[in-house]
């Protein structure tokens, strides 16, 4: 679960990392006011979960409370990343000496915490890093050993700091570690982390993810959960489906993970791009079928529905019941590939062919005729 800046900034300054003195706004009367009391010229920063937001005209500076009203009248209410603006955090606009990355994550291949770093913080990190692998620093830490003041010793040489940051960019570091390990952080990350023309380190952005799995631990952001969530994602949340949107076009129904990874895989193999991964489980009943192909069939995202389903305890009739009333009332608008087989499959392929749809065995066959409808609509 993704955090807004304000409040993963929030808890870094309850962690002793500097941060700009900043006030959460939700329209431009509150920006004005909080503008004057900060004083001087002020930044103005969305607060939407999607990133990049400087470069899609999400953080904009001010230089007056006037200024900062207008600007601000602008951004609440409008969309970055197609996400709408609800909040603006205004904050003190700091001046920068340097841009610097640095975040702590989880390595699951290590089954350690990694520091990441890099002196080419800011909008375009990504880039430059791919651009200048070495400009990228990574620090394994094993957890369970804990943080050491070395790492950071390592740290400031890299990033070229003068030695009196060191005990600032220490204390950053171990708040970070300490985050990650207090709220089960999958992400903890500054960027940019400036040098401050102070000579001070503030963070000037902050993201922090929590990791789904132990919000049970944590209340506070239990009660949050699903925020973060699109429309399609709440509607499965609440059938009770596995589902992951992804970027293709190609809505995708299959039983049991192992099944559906496969053929997301196959998918590819074929050049068809997944637009989700839906598994609805063992032993799907008509009703859950009919839900999640619906659910599908809506999703503007979704061109055409692949179903593919190995009935085990899974039975073919139930599945091509739910199937047909799920077309049946989104009106046949999109075209629907059945790849099926296993228990009554002649009963379930019986179903589906007096209502027109096609049945495939073979997985190659269905996606072939897949790829001709899609092409075609
Ligand atoms: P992001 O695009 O969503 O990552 O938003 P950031 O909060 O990282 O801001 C984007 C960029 O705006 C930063 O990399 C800075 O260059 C600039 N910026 C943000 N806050 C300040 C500030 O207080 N002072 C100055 N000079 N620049 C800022
Ligand atoms: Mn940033």
């Amino acid at each position: 679960m993704k955090l807004y800046e304000f409040e993963a900034k929030e808890i870094a300054r309850r962690y002793g990392v500097q941060v700009p003195k900043g006030y959460v706004a939700s329209n431009p009367e509150e920006v004005y006011e909080y503008s004057s009391r900060i004083g001087g010229q002020v930044v103005l920063k969305s607060q939407v979960l999607v990133g990049g937001r400087g470069l899609a005209g999400g953080v904009v500076f001010a230089n007056s409370p006037d200024e900062a009203f207008v600007k601000a009248r602008n951004l609440l209410g409008s969309r970055i990343r197609g996400e709408i603006v609800e909040k603006v955090l205004v904050e003190e606009k700091i001046c920068i000496e340097r841009e610097l990355y640095l975040s702590l994550t989880v390595d699951r291949g290590l089954r350690k915490l990694v520091y990441l770093a890099s002196p080419l913080g800011g909008v375009e990190v990504e880039d430059l890093v791919k651009k200048h692998p070495e400009k990228l620093l990574k620090i394994a830490v094993d957890p369970v050993v804990g943080y050491r003041q070395f790492y950071s010793r390592a740290l400031n040489k890299f990033l070229q700091l003068h030695l009196d940051l060191l005990n600032q960019l220490d204390s950053i570091m171990k708040a970070m570690f300490n985050i990650a390990l207090d709220l089960d952080a999958e992400l903890v990350e500054f960027n940019p982390l400036a040098l401050t023309c102070s000579n001070e380190l503030v963070a000037l952005d902050a993201k922090i993810i929590i990791d789904d799995n132990s919000l049970f631990k944590h209340p506070e952001f239990m009660e949050k959960h699903g925020r973060d969530l699109s429309l399609y994602e709440r509607k499965a949340r609440e059938l009770g489906f596995s589902y992951v949107e992804l970027d293709g076009e190609v809505g995708v129904v299959a039983n049991g993970a192992g099944l559906t990874m496969a053929t997301m895989d196959t998918l590819l193999l074929h050049g068809v791009k997944p637009a989700n991964f839906l598994d609805v489980g063992g032993g799907a009943s008509a009703d859950r079928v009919y839900s999640a192909v619906k659910l599908l069939l809506e999703h503007p995202k979704v061109k055409a529905v692949f179903i593919n389903i190995f009935g085990g305890i899974t039975r073919c009739d139930e599945i091509a019941n739910g199937v047909v009333k799920a077309l049946g009332e989104t009106g046949f608008r999109k075209p629907v590939v059945v790849r099926m087989l296993g228990t009554n499959e002649e009963e379930g392929r019986r179903i589906l062919l007096n209502s027109g749809i096609r049945v495939y065995t073979e997985v190659d066959d269905a996606i072939i005729e897949l790829r001709r409808a899609v092409e075609a609509g």
